[in-house]
């Protein structure tokens, strides 16, 4: 497996600080309003970098934060005239409903950046010791000519980034020692949340929350880290220069960016208004068409959004739906079980696009060709299935387009909703057959619910149920 590594410029192998195991960070969302399409891009791709990891047998360690303490969550707050942590807590919730239905999985933790506050004054501390902290009226800065390495991520030279930066100093800021030093404490201002801590009242920069939670729920070194390319400078160059000084080792063997995210050829900005929310694109596409969309350019080229490319991506959708579902309907109906000679033959040559699937995903995840491999197997299932064909033939197909769409998060079988009343009968038959001591009945409807996604509970009151 190879992949890009922003830190050297360059594809390499893959090779896993601990064998099997793979420990990887993303930077998540600032939680002030609904999450952007912006933010979807690189929830969706390296969920599928994490779904493709899986799939090769790696155990995935996957951390992605909730910044939950931020300038924009208390202005809307104080907007709102409500606390900041509500203004979070409600967005948290409202993220993880739109993460649901783009199928991206849920973090192994998905630490929030108040609940970790004492082990960032911890880590804040220790770069004091070394010299790589000081603090000036209740602010910490980072001292960052003291770090040799700065620079190395984002390419960038240290006196270019000085000279161009001095013009920018403002009153306030001149405490600092150089105007390229940043900020991992900063005191209280009325009204705002804060927390104890050695220099002041106060809470910490951003930076810092990232380096602390990646040490705490993945250690000192990781495998990749990961996020949208607007996050290399500063804020990965300052994680770099955080987690390095302290922990004495470097951070992330691996550094993964995604591009940029265009709403018709346009850059996403307040200004232009053309920022669009999952949550409004919900309402007028199934989420599974914005992950196909996400997933049919390569994560490390730029990507227009337009309704010209959501059309052909829910077109592109359908014809595997449509595809998956029509071996279904064959298979029901099928006369014969078992493959055929032939047939064998035929699961030999569809086995080839399995094979250009992963050679695709291999070379850096290139899930534009990964796609089009299960497009080959589409083709070959239509042009090869027919009213002679085994069940066995089909369902191997179909296993086949499954598995690998699973792998790209998307959900290509439909599960039939049941409605209201047919649960009720159906549970009705099966306290019937309980009464008349028919317990394999009474399992089997059990069995048949729970696949359709509902469970039962009998309680004393009698069965009560729910959809999962
Ligand atoms: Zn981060």
């Amino acid at each position: 497996m190879r992949l890009y590594n922003t830190l050297t410029k360059r594809k390499e192998e893959f090779v896993p600080l601990e064998e099997g195991k793979v420990k990887m960070y993303v930077c998540g969302p600032t939680v002030y309003n609904f999450i952007h399409i912006g933010n979807a891009r690189p929830m969706i791709v390296f969920d599928t970098v994490r779904r493709y990891f899986e799939y090769k047998g790696y155990e995935v360690n996957y951390v992605s934060n909730f910044t939950d303490v931020d300038d924009k969550i208390i202005k809307k707050a104080i907007e709102e005239g409500i606390s900041a942590q509500e203004v979070s807590e409600r967005y948290i919730e409202e993220c993880k409903k739109d993460m649901a239905g783009m199928n991206v999985k849920p973090a192994t933790t998905h630490p929030k950046a108040t609940e970790e506050i004492s082990g960032m004054i911890e880590m804040i501390q220790g770069l004091i010791d070394k010299g790589y902290a000081y603090e000036k009226n209740g602010t910490v800065y980072y001292r960052t000519r003291k770090f040799q390495d700065y620079g190395k991520l984002s390419h960038k030279n240290l006196d270019d980034l000085r000279s161009g930066e001095r013009s920018l100093l403002v009153t306030g800021q001149d405490e600092k020692e150089d105007s390229l030093d940043f900020v991992l404490w900063k005191p209280k201002k009325e009204g705002e949340p804060a927390w104890k801590s050695p220099w002041c009242d106060g809470r910490p920069g951003w930076h810092i929350e990232c380096s602390e939670m990646a040490k705490k729920y993945l250690g000192e070194q990781i495998d990749i880290h990961a996020g949208g390319e607007d996050l290399v400078f500063p804020h990965h160059e300052n994680e770099i220069a955080q987690s390095e000084a302290a922990n004495g080792k470097e951070f992330a063997k691996y550094w993964m960016h995604n591009a940029f995210l265009n709403i018709d050829n346009r850059k996403m900005s307040k200004s232009l208004g053309n920022f669009r929310t999952v949550r409004e694109i919900s309402g007028q596409y199934d989420l599974q068409v914005l992950r196909f969309f996400m997933l049919s350019a390569h994560y490390r080229s730029p990507l227009n959004f337009s309704a010209e490319l959501m059309q052909a991506s829910k077109n592109g959708l359908e014809r595997i739906l449509t595809a998956v579902s029509n071996l279904n309907y064959l298979m029901d109906n099928a006369g014969k079980e078992e493959l055929t000679e032939d047939e064998k033959e035929k699961l030999e040559q569809a086995g080839k696009y399995v094979n250009q699937f992963e050679e695709a995903m291999d070379d850096d995840f290139n899930t534009a060709d990964a796609l089009s491999s299960i497009f080959e197997i589409v083709k070959f299932a239509n042009t090869t299935v027919n009213d002679e064909s085994s069940k066995a033939y089909m369902r191997k197909l179909k296993e086949m387009t499954v598995k690998l769409a699973d792998v790209l998060g998307l959900i290509v079988e439909k599960k039939e909703e049941m409605l209201d009343e047919d649960i009720e009968a159906l549970i009705l038959e099966r306290q019937e057959a309980r009464k008349a001591k028919n317990f394999a009945r009474a399992d089997e409807i059990r069995d048949e619910l729970a696949e359709k996604g509902i469970i039962l509970e009998d309680t004393r009151e009698g069965v009560k149920w729910k959809r999962a």
